[in-house]
């Protein structure tokens, strides 16, 4: 049997991050019911529904497409795949290393986002400042985020230094300072913290969100 006074806490269909029912006009309650949709953000709403019908577009491709490949996928054939393995062979070609640019990522940055999959985290963000190589300010030409959380403009760095001790060094600060400036909120966690308990760092992430959208 449904209850009346409906959930207490939904997520957001598109980022997951958590909204409280009571904070939700009568509209989109009404919207919810219908459909069974709500979002945190008019952001998260307009990059689900781009998203909704770039699926449905996809699918139709893919029917289509996977007709075509049965047909001619060029793969099948042994020759053209031994030339393709040499070619990849020559140029170095390696799987990708987790995290993207080579360097992989931590193993506390890959806990912590095991624990934040919901809400799509991206690993070593790149976010540019639009700065040359060479300018006065000294600026980097981009910095990187250790685990973004784009759709709400969430910065989480992960790092060496014990919490009680955080001493900030000069280029973390100027880092924080551009990134604050372009309207990022940031959260830093000490690899000791994600480490020992993961799920409470996750859960400040959320509490974080929920008071961004708030
Ligand atoms: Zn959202």
């Amino acid at each position: 049997m449904q209850m009346q006074s409906g959930p207490e806490i939904i997520s957001c269909s598109e980022c997951k991050a958590p909204i409280q029912w009571s904070s939700l006009p009568k509209a989109k309650k009404d919207s919810y019911h219908r459909n069974g949709h709500a979002y945190c953000s008019e952001k998260c709403k307009t990059a689900f529904l781009k998203r909704l019908s770039s699926t449905t577009m996809a699918r139709t491709n893919r029917i289509y497409a996977s007709a075509r490949m049965k047909t001619s996928n060029p793969m099948t054939n042994p020759e053209i795949r031994s030339k393709m393995a040499a070619a990849l062979r020559r140029i170095g070609h390696k799987p990708k290393t987790p995290g993207g640019n080579g360097r992989g990522i931590s193993k506390p940055q890959a806990l912590l986002m095991e624990h934040l999959l919901k809400i799509y985290p991206k690993s070593e963000f790149v976010v540019r400042t639009g700065e040359r190589k060479l300018n006065p300010s000294h600026y980097p030409t981009h910095y990187k985020i250790d685990i973004a959380i784009p759709a709400h403009m969430l910065a989480i760095e992960v790092d060496g230094r014990n919490h009680g001790a955080i001493r900030v060094k000069e280029q973390d600060k100027k880092k924080e300072k551009f990134l604050k400036s372009k309207g990022w909120t940031l959260l830093r966690f000490s690899n000791k913290e994600i480490l020992e308990a993961p799920t409470m760092c996750a859960q400040e992430v959320m509490s974080t969100i929920l008071k961004l959208t708030a």
